[in-house]
């Protein structure tokens, strides 16, 4: 009986991870030295090295503010690391700088037009670091409510009555008040302060008028003086937040909000589209901070793979977006040569429009050779939790050099999962076989459907 739970645990336990990892998850960063040289492995990241070292002055570019209205392009075939090179970038940018990432399909949506799409993904990867002051109230708790609801889900809500100086104030609670209040156990009688930009509720401890009931529970306490005079103190807090998100809260709120905390973002989810005057409103809004200096601009990354997919309307958007004062880094890429652009007759280079490749910087990924694969799969194997046998890794590294990185990649998972049906520790050559043989790779995949067509063709 024992056993069999300990197995379910593992099980469990099994599947979060698998979860977890996603295709570029091994990477964490460029591994760069300190004078911007890639060292050969390092932080996930292996061989590439020109375009390692050339995303890594970019990445000092972005940082010194010094490259708003350019383009980087990625160009390279498939699976030589173009987009593990654009999310080592955003892992090397770190958290405050916005970062989106998008395929060039994903613009041809019915739920809005190609060129909100594009402004939306733009206005995703423009942060806007906000200074405001924030009130803190102190005060003593007359009286909390929470409700729970009636069918026992769904969020709670509440009221808190705060006595200040010479008035009663009560608050709706929300669900961060609400969850902050239970944290910090809040009752009547105690002191507390609450941010209003946040929500948080600090519990300060009991006050001198009730010390007295306090006591008799035996607990230890601390006993504040119930505050008198100057309740409302003002304290200066920053925010990040992206223009995008700017947008969404004043598409949905009425007349302009000027506190954007991390509470109300929470509750943002997908929007529609969002009408020109409400971003017009908010530019000149931010435009009014940064004079006051009460806000900053940060520009991030817009990265748009398969750019290939954009249509020249989408290119004329994008060039004349990067003009735009307020204008991201905008790195493409494509595995694509000399090929039309969308939506004309006209062939060009990548498939891009000359005049945005003119402002263009073109870094170009390499094939890799057969140690750097082995070097990959073997990073992978590890971040997958599977122990593979060196004749396996050869053997894997061949098929990646006759078909894909990707696939090869594929078959890490499969082929542990047979090796543990036959209770093996390790993945051997044998496993590696079985799922080759089992998960076909594009080659073999189309090579088969032809030769079943032409069964049934007379
Ligand atoms: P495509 O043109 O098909 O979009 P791509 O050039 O964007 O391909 P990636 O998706 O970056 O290729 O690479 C395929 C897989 O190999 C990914 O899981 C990626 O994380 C991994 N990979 C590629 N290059 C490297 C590298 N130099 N170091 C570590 N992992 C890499």
């Amino acid at each position: 009986m024992a056993a069999a739970a300990a197995a379910r645990i593992v099980e469990v336990r099994e599947t979060t991870r698998v979860e977890r990892i996603g295709a570029h998850s091994h990477i964490r960063g460029l591994g760069l030295n300190d004078s911007l040289e890639a060292r050969h492995v390092s932080q996930g990241m292996v061989g590439q090295l020109a375009a390692r070292r050339a995303a890594g002055i970019v990445l000092q570019m972005i940082k010194d503010g010094r490259i708003a209205g350019r383009a980087v392009l990625l160009a390279g075939q498939p699976g030589t690391g173009k987009t593990a090179i654009a999310t080592a970038l955003a892992a090397a940018l770190g958290q405050d700088t916005p970062f989106t990432s998008m395929a060039g399909s994903e613009i041809y949506s019915l739920e809005m037009s190609k060129t909100e799409a594009i402004t939306q993904a733009i206005r995703k990867s423009i942060g806007v670091r906000i200074k405001e002051e924030s009130e803190i109230i102190e005060g003593e708790v007359v009286e909390v409510q929470i409700e729970k609801p009636a069918s026992g889900v769904g969020t709670k809500v509440g009221k808190l009555i705060l006595k200040t100086t010479d008035m009663e104030t009560v608050y709706d609670l929300g669900g961060k008040m609400i969850d902050s209040i239970l944290k910090e156990k809040v009752q009547s009688g105690d002191v507390i302060t609450i941010d209003k930009a946040t929500g948080k509720i600090t519990r300060l401890g009991r006050s001198f008028a009730r010390a007295r009931d306090y006591d008799a529970t035996g607990q230890q306490t601390r006993f504040v003086q119930c505050p008198e005079g100057e309740l409302q103190k003002r304290k200066e807090v920053v925010h990040t937040v992206t223009l995008h998100e700017i947008d969404v809260i004043n598409s949905r709120t009425h007349g302009f909000l000027a506190l954007f905390s991390a509470y109300l973002i929470s509750f943002l989810g997908d929007t529609g589209e969002i009408k020109p005057e409400v971003r017009e409103q908010i530019n000149g809004k931010v435009a009014e901070w940064r004079e006051e200096g009460k806000a900053e601009i940060i520009p991030g990354v817009l990265f748009i793979d398969e750019v290939h997919m954009l249509d020249i309307e989408c290119f004329s958007f994008l060039n004349r977006a990067l003009e735009n004062e307020m204008s991201p880094i905008v790195i493409m890429a494509t595995n694509r040569g000399v090929t039309k652009i969308r939506g004309t007759n006209y062939k060009s280079p990548h498939g891009i429009p000359l005049d945005l490749l003119d402002r263009t910087i073109i870094v170009p990924t390499q094939p890799y050779d057969e140690k750097e694969l082995r070097e990959i799969l073997s990073i992978r194997c590890e971040e997958e939790d599977c122990q593979m046998s060196d004749n396996a890794l050869t053997v894997l590294t061949r098929i990646c050099k006759e078909t894909s990185l990707r696939y090869g990649m594929q078959l890490i998972m499969t082929s542990s999962l047979i090796s543990r049906k036959r209770k093996a520790l390790e993945v051997d050559v044998e496993d590696i076989k079985r799922a080759y043989q089992l998960f076909f790779d594009e080659g073999r995949s189309v090579q088969f459907l032809r030769e079943y067509q032409q069964e049934f063709m007379f």
